[in-house]
């Protein structure tokens, strides 16, 4: 593609994202980069990003490969001054070239690919959804039979298929089930929801799996969704609506929170010392930072403490806007991962458990407990982990 076209590319696409008119209000007061947790390994912050594009140089940009660094945390979003909405325009425009081009990192076009053809990342059949269904001790109702729920229960790619984030799921299903609430899940039907595509710049994808989901959605009667798939909430609430998606969603930290009172009753007692990661798309993104401490520490036994940089500072595990999709070129581009220096926060504090709400936390951060040589000092769990250990004890 000529420089030319590239530009014009760019500005109709960044031109169908609200607030994206902004883009040329940036004052290039640089917050952005001083914010972003690879601004010290980056040729092109977002606020460079802009520089070059307003002068031409988009090629340049693309070239240094700085589009790919982004792990969409969103801190340069709620930061910038003139609120240009760079995580969910800004970037995803500049890769959505960038996959035009052809020149998209490995490991990520291969799991967009798979999300095309499969329906999920990890290159599985749509039959083996509900597999993690066959190794609990309870039974998990599906649409397909049930017909009607009020609560539809979204496992997400990770939730369904990855070896670690499928015992989240498990976990949280079964808190839903010792709590006597009426749910099902889609198996085979449900497929990916597309968040990470979307902040990936593939727009397309991202509206092809959102008409195909709601078509799904539309025929079965529920009252609410929930999901323990951080991204997956994002998406359901920020731009499904766009596509005539109405039904009320939860985080499952939320639907903790509501059904706390009941939980009590049923918690017994836990010897942790325990800390909270504030995942960015359920924090910075969707402000949900009160409920998740709630359910912590109304858990008797748990000693809570905070780390440093928490709620709308929190670091970023670095898996977010497709980043688990690229472990290898972030670890070319810096020295230690943010997973890596999230953990280290973590044990500083004195903290026996690490606390997540978002699945691609769970992976992110054991990797990091491997590499910085803290397993077997720091455990990682997600909040429906501890809350179904602690009505289990
Ligand atoms: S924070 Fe916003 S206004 Fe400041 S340089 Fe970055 S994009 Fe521009
Ligand atoms: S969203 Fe986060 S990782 Fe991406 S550019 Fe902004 S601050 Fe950096």
């Amino acid at each position: 593609m000529e420089v030319e076209e590239m530009l014009e590319t760019y500005y109709e696409r960044i031109g169908e994202i609200p607030g994206s008119e902004k883009f040329i209000q940036c004052i290039q007061c640089g917050t952005c980069g001083g914010s972003c947790p690879y601004g010290m390994g980056t040729l092109f912050t977002p606020r460079r990003m802009i520089l070059a594009v307003r002068a031409g140089m988009v090629k340049e940009v693309l070239d240094s490969g700085a589009q790919w660094l982004c792990t969409s945390c969103f801190t340069c979003s709620l930061r910038c001054p003139s609120q240009i909405p760079i995580t969910d325009a800004i970037i995803p425009a500049l890769r959505e070239l960038s996959l035009l081009e052809g020149n998209p990192p490995e490991e990520l076009a291969a799991a967009l690919m798979n999300i095309a053809r499969y329906g999920n990342s990890f290159r599985e059949s749509p039959r083996k959804r509900d597999k993690w269904t066959k190794e609990v001790d309870f039974e998990v109702p599906v649409m397909a039979k049930k017909k009607s729920a009020d609560v539809l229960f979204i496992t997400e790619c990770f939730g369904a298929y990855h070896r670690r984030c499928k015992e989240i799921t498990k976990a949280f299903a079964k808190v839903m089930h010792l709590l006597g609430v009426d749910f099902a899940i889609l198996g085979n039907e449900e497929r990916c929801i597309g968040d990470l595509a979307r902040l990936s710049g593939e727009f397309g994808l991202f509206e092809d799996l959102a008409e195909k989901n709601i078509r799904v959605f539309e025929k079965y009667e529920f009252n609410k969704i929930v999901t323990h798939d951080a991204h997956a909430y994002n998406a359901l609430i920020r731009e499904y609506p766009k596509f005539g998606f109405e039904k009320e969603t939860l985080h499952h930290t939320q639907f903790l929170y509501q059904n706390l009172a009941k939980l009590k009753e049923m918690f017994g007692k836990l010897d942790y010392t325990v800390t909270y990661h504030d995942s960015c798309y359920v924090g910075r993104r969707n402000g949900i930072y009160e409920e998740p401490r709630e359910v912590i520490r109304a858990i008797p036994g748990v000693k809570f403490v905070e780390m440093k940089r928490i709620r709308e500072n929190a670091l970023c595990c670095g898996g977010g806007g497709g980043g688990v999709w690229l472990d290898s070129f972030i670890k070319e581009h810096i020295k230690e991962r943010p997973a890596e220096s999230r953990v280290k926060e973590a044990a500083a504090v004195g903290a026996d458990v690490l606390v997540t709400a978002c699945t691609l936390d769970v992976p992110m951060f054991e990797d990091a407990l491997k590499v910085t040589g803290l397993e077997g000092e720091l455990e990682v769990k997600d909040i429906a982990e501890l809350v179904l250990e602690a009505l289990e004890s």
